[in-house]
């Protein structure tokens, strides 16, 4: 009987997982679907709870429900001190079914397949919210030293202080967005993790070509559109690494598709449709 696997989240139309998920399962030649579900907050647990019910193989979790969705799952450790997930799996053998957050994971397999070693590496990282909090965690765990700014400072130094202690002697540095033309004259690597720049708003940045280097990798995990006001500003200053959110969305889709199915599926049958939908040609 054909599988079914789903996103759930609101609003949902735009969701690209269906896309990339069914790309793959047809290269597969897997018998599944993958459909989104609109579901408001206050229906995340009879949502998850019916989807087990209803014998799915896996669910994915989007905007915003995938912290109030932690309630309804047992998150594994790094989920857990993340504060959100977004990868629920089913058939645990009792209890709730387990659950984890692919986000980190793929941004940082993004930056390695772009710089190698993520050791020692400057990283400044603007945002705090929930694609920040994935990524600094993971990043902490590489042993990058870490500046996070935020346009709210407190959230910026709660993430700072949850991220403590660091690994080794990896620095975990915070700050408000107005320290960004300093900051960033140290940085290797900037990862803009706020939705600044954003689909429909695609005229704002926090960074203009003014304040980069060119030895800078410029990492937008914003995919909508995939070259971002900042990426074209990078491209403006010279910058030769930039890096588009499209990889770091087709990987944790990869890393969900993995936990439910045990099978590695085919990045490029997914990136391709990825970008296809967002109009833009593939990056080799
Ligand atoms: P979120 O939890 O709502 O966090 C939004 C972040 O953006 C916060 O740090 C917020 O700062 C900041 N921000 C929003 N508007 C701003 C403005 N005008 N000026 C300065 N800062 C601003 O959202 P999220 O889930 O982290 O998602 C952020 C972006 O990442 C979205 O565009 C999303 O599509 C993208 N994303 C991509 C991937 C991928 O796979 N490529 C995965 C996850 C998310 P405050 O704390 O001050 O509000």
């Amino acid at each position: 009987m054909k599988k079914v696997y789903g996103v759930i989240g609101d609003p949902i139309e735009h969701s690209l997982s269906p896309v990339m998920h069914n790309a793959a399962f047809e290269a597969l030649g897997l018998d599944a679907i993958y459909l989104a579900f609109r579901v408001p907050p206050q229906n995340v647990g009879n949502a998850i709870r019916g989807a087990e019910s209803l014998g799915f193989g896996g669910l994915n979790v989007t905007v915003p429900l995938k912290e109030v969705a932690m309630h309804f799952v047992r998150p594994d450790e790094l989920s857990k001190r993340i504060g959100a997930i977004n990868t629920v799996n089913f058939g645990a053998t009792e209890g709730k079914p387990n659950a984890f957050n692919t986000d980190g994971i793929a941004a940082v397999r993004v930056l390695k397949e772009n710089v190698g070693s993520l050791a020692k590496k400057n990283v400044l990282l603007l945002g705090a919210g929930g694609a920040a909090k994935a990524i600094a965690f993971y990043l902490r765990d590489e042993g990058t030293s870490l500046v996070i700014l935020n346009r709210t400072v407190e959230r910026a130094r709660e993430l700072a202080a949850r991220l403590r202690p660091p690994l080794g002697d990896t620095e975990i540095e915070w700050g408000g967005l107005e320290e960004l033309p300093t900051r960033i004259e140290d940085a290797d690597i900037l990862i803009n993790a706020t939705s600044v720049g954003m689909y429909p708003n695609v005229e704002e940045t926090l960074v203009t070509a003014d304040l980069m280097h060119g030895n800078l990798v410029v990492f937008d995990v914003v995919y909508n559109p995939v070259e971002t006001r900042l990426l074209k500003e990078a491209k403006k200053a010279g910058v030769r690494r930039r890096i588009d959110g499209v990889k770091m969305l087709v990987y944790q889709g990869a890393e969900a598709f993995k936990i439910w199915t045990k099978i590695s599926p085919p990045i490029d049958v997914m990136e391709k449709a990825v970008r296809e939908r967002l109009g833009s040609k593939m990056k080799k």
